[in-house]
């Protein structure tokens, strides 16, 4: 099992936890969750360099934490130099922060025909900085490290233990495959 041991971690699990437990809304968790996020990813001293190895092939999601109910979860994303994501749904709340290097993630809208198309330019997510996704407010998008040489990581937080979720790849004609991420170290 995944163990991060610093207070600021704990801090963050336990406050997550708390406006889980009192039933938020998925706007209240999304606006407290990312001020609580932000906190956690101001200091770049709390990940253990276990969690933030980057694998050559593909990039890497290591599970931090996992709710024991799978209400949330959280976990750091590893990019090598230049790896990047198939165009992919969460199908429940998602909250990203970048805590070292940068990442761009294009957001993806569904025509009525089926296809895709990009909705608006690629936002670059720089270190410190928060972007949340869901069914309700854009749940497709494409991510990317922003730097062809140095490894980015971002710290995810997930309404549901999100490595168990069956979720979809999108290609740009609308074609669907269905996949489950599972973590790296779990
Ligand atoms: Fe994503």
């Amino acid at each position: 099992m995944p163990s991060v041991q610093h207070p600021r971690f704990s801090a963050f699990v336990a406050n997550l936890q708390a406006i889980v437990d009192a039933s938020a809304t998925e706007p209240e968790i999304l606006f407290k969750g990312s001020a609580l996020l932000k906190d956690l990813i101001a200091h770049d001293d709390w990940l253990p360099e276990q969690f933030a190895v980057p694998n050559p092939d593909r990039y890497t999601q290591y599970l931090l934490h996992a709710d024991p109910q799978d209400r949330f979860s959280v976990v750091s994303f590893v990019w090598g130099p230049g790896q990047k994501t198939p165009i992919h749904n969460h199908t429940v709340w998602g909250l990203v922060g970048m805590l070292r290097g940068a990442e761009y993630s294009q957001g993806y809208a569904q025509l009525a025909d089926g296809t895709l198309t990009t909705d608006g330019p690629p936002v670059r997510l720089e270190q410190g900085t928060v972007e949340a996704v869901s069914p309700d407010i854009g749940d497709l998008h494409a991510v990317s490290n922003a730097f062809q040489d140095r490894v980015s990581i971002s710290i995810h937080a997930y309404g549901a233990n999100i490595g168990k979720v069956q979720r979809s790849i999108f290609l740009l004609d609308g074609t669907t495959k269905s996949f489950v991420s599972g973590y790296s170290n779990a």
